[in-house]
C-alpha cells in the first residue's frame, strides 16, 4: 500500500492511503479538478508526477479526436 505523508506541525503527521479513486490534479485547460487514475497514468508511460498534467473530460475531448481513444 502506498501512501501520502506531511508533517502538518512537528507533532502531527498525516498519512493517507493512496487508492485509485483519491488521487486528483488540476486541469491545465479549465483549472477543475480531475480525479486522476495512477495505474492508468503510469500505463500510459507517464511517471513523472511533476510534469505530467491530466486534462478534465471536457477538456480532452476536443484534443482525443485525432485519436481513435473512445473513452
Ligand atoms: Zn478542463
Amino acid at each position: 500500500m502506498f501512501y501520502v505523508k506531511e508533517k502538518i506541525s512537528p507533532a502531527v503527521d498525516v498519512t493517507v492511503d493512496i487508492h485509485d479513486d483519491n488521487v486528483f490534479c488540476t486541469c491545465p485547460d479549465c483549472g477543475c479538478e480531475v480525479n486522476v487514475d495512477l495505474a492508468q497514468l503510469f500505463l500510459a508511460g507517464e511517471g513523472d508526477l511533476y510534469s505530467t498534467s491530466v486534462y478534465c473530460v471536457d477538456c480532452s475531448k476536443p484534443r482525443l479526436k485525432v485519436s481513435s481513444n473512445k473513452k
